[in-house]
């Protein structure tokens, strides 16, 4: 589906009158394409007293090729690809003034599609109330940046664990790569947590997913076929499923990469016994699950019939939580396995019309954060992402008024692309994010709705 509106305001006559009106400008998102740069220009790293992560995360980012500018010596018109802040030093609320010292200045310094990141301890791991207090008023900071910087400025907070391996914090270098890359564009606002936890960095930054077994449910189209491209570009063997009647879409995004089509209606009494079978007997295993089935079944919910509420919670939730089931009590998921669950942002604020959707997608998010910490032990990290409005069949169904709506009111003034949630997914399902569990990542340009 195209953005008419989008396409319109990036010509002449469109600019002009844009800018007269004031009307909503949707920049052109910064995009992945394998071989780019994680960066478009230098970073500036900055820290707050006693921080614990600069000199751990400057050797991150000059190993991934990040030129580093120091707020002490960088030159005052240079303009930054990033400005990434270490505030885990900050301690009181007092200290928060060091934020607008080195924010400030740099209001107007990042390049377009640059990105913004904090770094701060997660507040229930702070050792006084003020310390507390002082690192959860980072996030609206975060957050205020995300809706102020425009130009496809991305701003997230994220919350690095006190127990972790602090000396090299490794275990941060995938969720760096992912936030300050190209794949993050649709992404902004977000506090992602990153737990304990070494990890070992793939062999090529740009095969994250090399020699990983990840099946995909509905992959025939949309988000699901984009999830496909984007896992199978990134060096996995996809297996794709979707139901028979999709059987055609489903055979042409497998052959496009080289992956298996597996036609299966999720919601047959024995189709997670022969899901589990086909992947044990063509794979011996499953490193990576994502949940990415889906349907819509609208209407308020006086109006609502029963199939429409059965239907939804079975494919959206139930589904998952019956595979899940099979495939961890057979040991398919290997130590080092993911799973992750597409929500919605709708799960998170609710919808006029979608009790039944908004049930299943909050069920999502449910299962993520109790799944997590049971699995843990076993090295498999379990995630969400809830997607805002992203450009599918789905959302082009919606009446033009409330499509319009949905897609301007965020930070980037546009509807994300189905390969925003696929790049999303990607980052949570390589080996070297496992310090990123329970998790919930929206993909909404920083919706307005729900936040
Ligand atoms: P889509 O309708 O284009 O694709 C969903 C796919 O799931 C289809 O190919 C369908 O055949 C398959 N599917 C449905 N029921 C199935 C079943 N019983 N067994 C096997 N496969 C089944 O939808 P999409 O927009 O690509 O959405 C993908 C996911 O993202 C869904 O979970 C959806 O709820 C979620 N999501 C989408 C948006 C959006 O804006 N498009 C926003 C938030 C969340």
């Amino acid at each position: 589906m195209t953005d008419r509106y989008a396409s319109f305001v990036r010509s002449g006559a469109g600019r002009a009158l844009v800018k007269r009106l004031g009307l909503p400008d949707p920049p052109r998102l910064r995009r992945h394409t394998p071989g780019d740069p994680l960066l478009t220009g230098p970073a500036l790293l900055g820290a707050a007293t006693g921080g614990r992560l600069a000199g751990p995360v400057g050797t991150i980012l000059t190993a991934a090729g990040v030129e580093l500018r120091d707020p002490a010596t960088a030159d005052a018109q240079e303009r930054f690809g990033a400005l990434v802040y270490d505030a885990t030093g900050i301690t009181d609320s007092t200290g928060l003034r060091q934020l607008y010292d080195f924010f400030h200045p740099r209001a107007r310094a990042v390049l377009p599609g640059g990105r913004v990141i904090v770094l701060g301890t997660p507040p229930d791991e702070c050792g006084t109330p003020r310390e507390a207090t002082a690192q959860r008023a980072l996030e609206g900071l975060t957050r205020s940046i995300g809706k102020e910087f425009g130009r496809g400025v991305t701003a997230q907070l994220v919350h690095v664990t006190a127990h972790g391996d602090a000396g090299t914090a490794t275990g941060l270098e995938a969720t760096l790569r992912f936030l300050l890359s190209g794949r993050s564009a649709y992404v902004s606002g977000q506090v992602v947590r990153v737990g304990a936890g070494a990890a070992e960095p793939p062999a090529d930054w740009d095969r994250p997913l090399d020699g990983q077994v990840v099946l995909v449910t509905g992959a025939a189209r949309g988000i699901g076929a984009a999830l496909a491209r984007v896992l199978a570009r990134d060096g996995a063997q996809v297996v794709a499923l979707d139901i028979p009647a999709a059987g055609d879409e489903l055979a042409a995004v497998a052959n496009e990469i080289g992956g298996t089509a597996v036609q299966l209606d999720l919601t047959a009494p024995d189709a997670p016994a022969r899901l589990a079978e086909h992947l044990a007997s063509r794979h011996g295993r499953v490193d990576v699950v994502v949940h990415n089935a889906g349907i819509t079944r609208d209407r308020t919910l006086g109006r609502m019939d029963a199939d429409r509420w059965d239907s939804v919670i079975d494919v959206n939730l139930s589904s998952q939580e019956r595979i899940n089931d099979v495939l961890l009590e057979r040991g398919l998921i290997p130590a080092g396995g993911r799973i992750v669950s597409v929500s919605s942002i709708a799960g998170i604020a609710g919808n006029r019309g979608q009790t039944n959707y908004a049930t299943s997608k909050a069920g999502v998010i449910g299962l993520v954060q109790s799944l997590a910490p049971a699995l843990r032990e076993r090295g498999i990290s379990v995630n969400a992402v809830a997607p805002g409005f992203i450009e599918t069949r789905l959302t082009a169904r919606i009446p033009l008024v409330v499509r319009e709506a949905g897609r301007r009111m965020n930070s980037m003034a546009q509807g994300g692309l189905p390969v925003d949630v696929a790049e999303t997914i990607g980052w949570l399902a390589w080996p070297a994010s496992g310090a990123v569990s329970g998790n919930v990542v929206r993909v909404c340009g920083q919706s307005l709705l729900g936040a």
